[in-house]
């Protein structure tokens, strides 16, 4: 199926859903969009992004792509720049050469946290995922807190959590961590499975419907090489025609790429996630502690800080046991983060601010015409 053809037909058809896009994740969500773009553009995922150029796929099938200069200059910061999981709008490049990637879409998720490092930027890890797999392992790995962060990570950014409790081979009473598990994530789907033997496996590619896009997070060795080979299938998926054209050797887990499933998902394989750093754009209460806020809506006031004021209903149900002091003390911790975080991004905000209308009005001196 070709888009150009289709398009010369009937202007409109490019704007429909287009089958040989679906499978890519295409929604529509990004049609809408694509309707207020100029026809000639031809939408695309980002398979695989990388300082010198992007691996992507159209409705057609691989591609190399180099973003556009000027997307590149106008881009806000990096979280702006297309990533891995994104829509991008490509123009053809000269001869042989790559595309251009002149549009980035908006995203229907963000999946992101703080750099690494002091300043209040953000990482991008991916861009719409639909669902994100918490990969941890049933062993010393296996932490409630830690856990927590990584919902909050994913609930902040759209997308939904589903728990993966991996190397269920090794661990004689799994029911344990389900039950814990299920405390910190009432209304996340929870699957116990093996990489190792294969057990649950089928219940996990359920979990991945036709053209939905999962990322697969956790602490390094928790198994999310050994799942998402098992997800993908042979080792073939990691070398298609794409590989072909690719400049590095065998897949490893230290970049982020989005893959095609077999059975028509897509995955996105992130490296494992060393430095959690919570980001949030809002300064909000962190997301995923509804049984604390349930309490904390019976405190006697409602900026209670539940740290010893009189009819504080959160400390009261500690005292009952029928909550956790170390859940509290985490919901407590992420807030102060979000807080911190929010002042921060606000300074940093001024100042990019300041930098756009600079460069705006370098442009209008530079073509006093616009
Ligand atoms: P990653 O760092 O999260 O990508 O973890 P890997 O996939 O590299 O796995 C780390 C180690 O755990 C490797 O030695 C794997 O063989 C082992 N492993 C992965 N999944 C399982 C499993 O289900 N059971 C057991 N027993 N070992 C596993
Ligand atoms: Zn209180």
């Amino acid at each position: 199926m070709s888009i150009n053809s289709d398009s010369l037909v009937d202007p409109s058809s490019q704007h429909e859903l287009q089958p040989g896009l679906i499978g890519l994740g295409w929604t529509p969500f990004f049609a809408r969009q694509l309707a207020g773009l100029e026809d000639t553009l031809q939408p695309a995922r980002v398979l695989l992004a990388s300082a010198a150029r992007h691996h992507v796929q159209t409705a057609e099938g691989p591609r190399v792509a180099v973003v556009s200069g000027r997307l590149a200059h106008e881009a806000a910061d990096r979280a702006a720049l297309p990533t891995v999981g994104d829509w991008v709008g490509l123009r053809p490049g000269d001869g042989d050469g790559p595309a251009y990637i002149v549009h980035t879409f908006a995203r229907s998720t963000c999946l992101r946290r703080k750099a690494a490092g002091p300043a209040a930027e953000a990482q991008v890890l991916a861009a719409n995922v639909d669902k994100v797999f918490i990969v941890t392992s049933l062993n010393a790995d296996f932490n409630l807190r830690r856990l927590e962060r990584y919902i909050e990570l994913v609930l902040d950014s759209g997308a939904l959590p589903v728990l993966v409790l991996n190397k269920a081979d090794v661990c004689p009473d799994p029911e344990r961590f389900i039950e814990a598990a299920r405390e910190v994530a009432p209304a996340a789907p929870i699957a116990l499975v093996s990489a190792l033997s294969g057990a649950g496996l089928d219940a996990l590619r359920a979990q991945i419907g036709e053209g939905e896009t999962v990322a697969l997070v956790g602490s390094s060795g928790v198994g999310k090489s050994a799942l998402s080979n098992r997800l993908l299938g042979a080792d073939v998926q990691r070398e298609g025609a794409i590989r072909a054209s690719d400049e590095r050797g065998r897949h490893t887990t230290a970049h982020r790429e989005l893959f095609l499933m077999a059975g028509g998902g897509l995955l996105i394989d992130t490296p494992g996630v060393r430095e959690l750093g919570l980001w949030s754009a809002d300064g909000a209460a962190p997301a995923g502690f509804d049984d604390v806020e349930a309490r904390a809506a019976a405190c006697r006031f409602r900026d209670c800080a539940h740290d010893g004021e009189p009819g504080c209903a959160v400390r009261r149900a500690i005292e009952d046991g029928e909550l956790d002091p170390e859940r509290l003390g985490a919901y407590l911790k992420l807030g102060a983060e979000r807080r911190y975080l929010a002042r921060q991004q606000d300074v940093r905000a001024r100042l990019e601010e300041k930098k756009r209308w600079k460069q705006i009005s370098k442009r209008m001196r530079a073509n006093p015409k616009q």
